[in-house]
């Protein structure tokens, strides 16, 4: 990695560091050392790492604020790209707003509202960027991106970039076309709002801020949903009927305020999570016979 980063630096392509400790950018506060984590300062300068990544065959992946991720203890052993500052562009044109995937996405639609555009309501409580929720199809409050998502910018591994629409974005509940047959990293997204009133809006974020502080566990590191709604199942209600909640191994616990959150009580490691994650699969297939997925992204050397 040491010549890689010599020849990234060299590029002036952003921040380079080797080992960086990936519990300082997930929202759960756990995960081992990156072997070579970047961020860069630009869409250019992102399409030039893409191009050292490609030279050299590297692995890669892009993180946003990490709110969806469980990073191993090991770490990952190859290129961590972070769109954040460098790649937070904003543009709004009437009702139509293009911004950088490294923006996120509770500042964006904060800023929105009180522009009085209406269509990011939802996403008021989603600690992600806009990159992140692209790509997971983010929603909340029976609305999701793709319900205002018109194109999004993407930057594919071997370093073309091209617009693709809503359609070509493939979405349905919590993914789309870049987890598995297109993989790339959203740089831009387009987002056709609407105009409403202002203090209804405001009104509304806050609404559904304050349902998420009583329902779930915002004052502990965790990564959001766990597991996928195995519909019409909810996998916080059959957690909780299966009576797991509070269940703990090591320092992770079943929220004892929503089913579906594991949270760090302490000192939790990845593989605390992940016997969690076990145990509360085996016991409602046992019970219920429903087989359940995860939503958060496991991720990093086994
Ligand atoms: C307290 C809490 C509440 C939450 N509530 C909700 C909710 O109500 N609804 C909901 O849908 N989610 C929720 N989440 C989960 C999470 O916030 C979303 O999935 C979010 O969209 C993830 O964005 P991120 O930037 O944090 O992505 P990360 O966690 O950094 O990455 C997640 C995945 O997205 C990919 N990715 C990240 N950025 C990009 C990019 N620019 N281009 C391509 N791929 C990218 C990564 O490779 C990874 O596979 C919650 C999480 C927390 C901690």
């Amino acid at each position: 990695m040491k010549e890689i980063k010599t020849e990234l630096l060299a590029l002036d392509v952003g921040k380079v560091k080797e080992n960086e400790p990936l519990a300082s950018h997930t929202t759960i506060k756990i995960g081992g050392p990156a072997a070579l984590f970047i961020e860069p300062s630009s869409i250019e300068k992102l399409q030039k790492v893409m191009g050292v990544i490609k030279k050299h065959g590297i692995n890669w992946r892009a993180i946003g604020r990490g709110s969806n991720l469980l990073v191993s203890d090991k770490g990952i052993d190859g290129v961590v790209i972070k769109l954040g500052a460098g790649i937070n562009g904003l543009e709004i044109n009437g009702t139509e707003i293009t911004v950088g995937g490294g923006y996120s996405l509770v500042s964006l639609a904060t800023l929105i509202s009180r522009k009085g555009l209406s269509g990011l309501e939802f996403a008021s409580g989603i600690p992600g960027s806009v990159g992140g929720a692209v790509y997971m199809n983010a929603g909340a409050h029976g609305s999701d991106i793709s319900k205002v998502l018109t194109k999004a910018h993407i930057l594919f591994a071997d370093g073309t970039m091209e617009w693709l629409s809503n359609t070509e974005m493939d979405f349905s509940y919590r993914t789309s076309v870049l987890q598995k047959k297109r993989p790339g990293i959203v740089v831009e997204a387009v987002f056709q709002l609407s105009e409403g009133n202002r203090e209804e809006i405001v009104a509304l974020m806050q609404k559904n801020k304050d349902y998420r502080k009583v329902t779930q566990p915002w004052n502990y590191p965790c990564a959001g949903s766990i597991f996928r709604n195995p519909l019409p199942n909810f996998a916080g209600k059959l957690i909780e009927s299966a009576g797991l909640k509070g269940h703990r191994i090591g320092g992770a616990e079943i929220s004892t305020m929503h089913g579906n959150f594991i949270v760090n009580a302490g000192n939790a490691t990845a593989n605390d999570v992940l016997a969690l994650i076990d145990h509360v699969k085996d016991t409602i297939f046992n019970l219920y016979g429903v087989k359940m997925e995860t939503e958060v992204e496991i991720i990093g050397r086994k």
